[in-house]
């Protein structure tokens, strides 16, 4: 079976006192064993170190993106090295705040997943639809061609975990419905069988994100294929607890 992954992603937030509040909040709760469910929190850069030392050993930290090749003269950028360096065994690759805000392309994110995977991280791929293209109904096309550009890239998925984040759920506190996420993740699954084989549309996680809380998390995760979250605004939260407690 796949094991539930739950992602808390803080995006750009948190001063070093909540961060180590936050940390307090997890290390202090009790959650299901590792073996039902994978804990991973993604803070920013600077606070990697801080959230990595202090954060019970059965959560794992993740970085929120690094550079798509080895590192050199790429000013503000971190790059996939460092991450193994500093033994951050995880990055969140494709959001789509970087693909909208930051012009991340389809090939761009594929290239990075295949750098960082190379390296020895497991990563975090993000895919997801903005409700213009919802609405024009190609969201499968879309999630498809960003999936695409991955799977052109990479052989071996052991390492990766697909984030289903629909860009209209994103932060708006409107989150698809469980029908809708089962929807896209059984079409991804489908793709993944399709295009790279069984046993990987079988094995890799596909998790949903997009206004996940607390109060909606356990119907979701009730759908088939849906293997877990990748939580925002929530994630800063104590009800993150119950958000990883929806794994059982
Ligand atoms: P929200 O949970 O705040 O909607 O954010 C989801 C997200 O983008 C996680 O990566």
């Amino acid at each position: 079976g796949r094991k539930f992954f739950v992602g808390g992603n803080w995006k750009c937030n948190g001063t070093a006192e909540e961060v180590k509040k936050i940390v307090k909040t997890l290390n202090d709760a009790k959650v299901p064993s590792q073996d039902v469910v994978e804990v991973v929190v993604s803070p920013p850069f600077v606070f990697l170190p801080l959230v990595k030392s202090s954060l019970r050993s059965d959560f794992y930290v993740s970085a929120q993106n690094c550079w798509v090749k080895k590192g050199g003269a790429y000013t503000g950028e971190v790059s996939a090295e460092m991450l193994v360096n500093l033994e951050v065994p995880w990055v969140i690759l494709g959001h789509s705040e970087r693909r909208a805000l930051l012009g991340e392309s389809n090939e761009f994110v594929g290239d990075k997943v295949a750098y960082a995977l190379a390296q020895g991280l497991k990563v975090i791929a993000c895919v997801g639809e903005t409700l213009e293209q919802r609405e024009a109904g190609s969201t499968m096309d879309v999630v498809a061609a960003q999936t695409k550009a991955i799977a052109d890239r990479i052989s071996d998925w052991k390492n990766v975990v697909v984030a289903y984040e629909p860009v209209w759920a994103i932060g708006t506190g409107k989150v698809a419905t469980p029908a809708q996420a089962q929807e896209v993740h059984d079409g991804l699954r489908k793709w993944l069988q399709k295009n790279v084989s069984a046993d990987v549309a079988e094995s890799t996680r596909i998790i949903y994100g997009g206004s996940v809380n607390g109060g909606n998390c356990k119907e979701l995760a009730g759908q088939t294929d849906v293997d877990g979250f990748l939580v925002g605004g929530a994630s800063l939260k104590p009800e993150f607890v119950d958000i990883i407690s929806a794994a059982t």
